[in-house]
């Protein structure tokens, strides 16, 4: 295509390639989910309707965008997603690839929000906000994934002891705050199991543990057909959900694939 007189303008624009053999680790955060959250009436503290909409919403990104292998949502879940990929999607170049799953993202969101809040109008748009990280070798991967595994648990042990006492409790939200202020894990736990009853361990793994998403291999079964076996076997990959831990190396070692892409 010639250029007009004018197309030099298009010089301007800047080459924001990330890093070549880096890991691409992108992160969506609900915009303002406080207000969120609250204007739409999540339950509080884990609203699972919400949380299903965002692993649906993470889903669809993953299903555009194959690349991307692992996705990681926190346990009241708004707070983080996270992907990565060894990739050459876009050349690599930041913005496009961080505007573009951001913008998924949202209108993903968006699309199925009626799934899951059938008698909710949205009272306005949601949005998120979007940022890429690098790492360098697989032990910063799987360092991040620990590190937001770890914080899902304490903000999810902090938020259940925490609606308990209000909900259950009959104490105002300051006061709630007063009583877990410098309180260790195991005295949550044992307020919880004492006061009300609750044993945070038999809590639903996915809301202690949050949400991973794994795209796997599905090698089609061999067929018996010889003209269909010259075939090139196609390779198709699904998209598995596990609420399991990723601190220690069990997950690991069993996806070796994820950290050798
Ligand atoms: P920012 O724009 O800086 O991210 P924010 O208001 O979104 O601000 P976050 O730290 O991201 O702040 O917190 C998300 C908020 O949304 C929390 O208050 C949390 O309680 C609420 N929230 C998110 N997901 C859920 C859910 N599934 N159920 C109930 N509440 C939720
Ligand atoms: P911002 O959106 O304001 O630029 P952020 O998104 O990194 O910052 P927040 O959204 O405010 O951070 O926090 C998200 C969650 O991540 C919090 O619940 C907090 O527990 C955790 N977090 C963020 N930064 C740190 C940090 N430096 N150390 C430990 N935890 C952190
Ligand atoms: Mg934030
Ligand atoms: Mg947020
Ligand atoms: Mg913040
Ligand atoms: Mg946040
Ligand atoms: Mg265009």
């Amino acid at each position: 295509m010639a250029g007009s007189r004018f197309s030099y303008v298009k010089n301007y624009e800047i080459a924001d390639p990330l890093l070549p053999g880096t890991f691409i680790l992108a992160r969506v955060d609900g915009r303002a989910f406080h207000r969120f959250s609250t204007e739409h009436e999540f339950t509080k503290p884990n609203d699972e309707r919400a949380l299903n909409l965002m692993n649906c919403a993470a889903r669809g990104v993953m299903t555009e965008f194959n690349d991307i292998i692992l996705a990681f949502g926190e346990s009241d879940e708004f707070r983080h997603r996270s992907f990565f990929a060894s990739t050459s999607l876009y050349n690599r170049r930041m913005s496009k690839i961080l505007t573009a799953l951001t913008s998924i993202f949202t209108s993903m969101y968006m699309f199925h929000w009626a799934e899951h809040f059938p008698q909710k109008a949205l009272k306005y748009p949601p949005s998120f906000d979007g940022r890429i990280i690098l790492y360098p070798s697989e032990q910063e991967v799987r360092d991040y994934f620990a590190w937001r595994q770890v914080d899902t648990h304490i903000n999810n042990l902090y938020n259940t002891a925490f609606w308990a006492l209000v909900q259950q409790g009959a104490h105002s939200t300051a006061d709630a705050h007063a009583v877990l202020r410098g309180t260790l894990s195991g005295q949550k736990h044992e307020l919880l199991f004492s006061r009300f009853g609750i044993n945070y361990n038999a809590l639903p793994a996915r809301l202690r543990k949050g949400t991973l998403l794994v795209r796997e291999n599905v090698t089609p079964a061999p067929s018996l057909d010889t003209a269909s076996s010259k075939k090139k076997i196609k390779r198709t990959t699904m998209i598995v959900a596990y609420h399991c831990d990723v601190v220690g190396e069990e997950f690991w070692k069993g996806h070796s694939e994820l950290l050798n892409p």
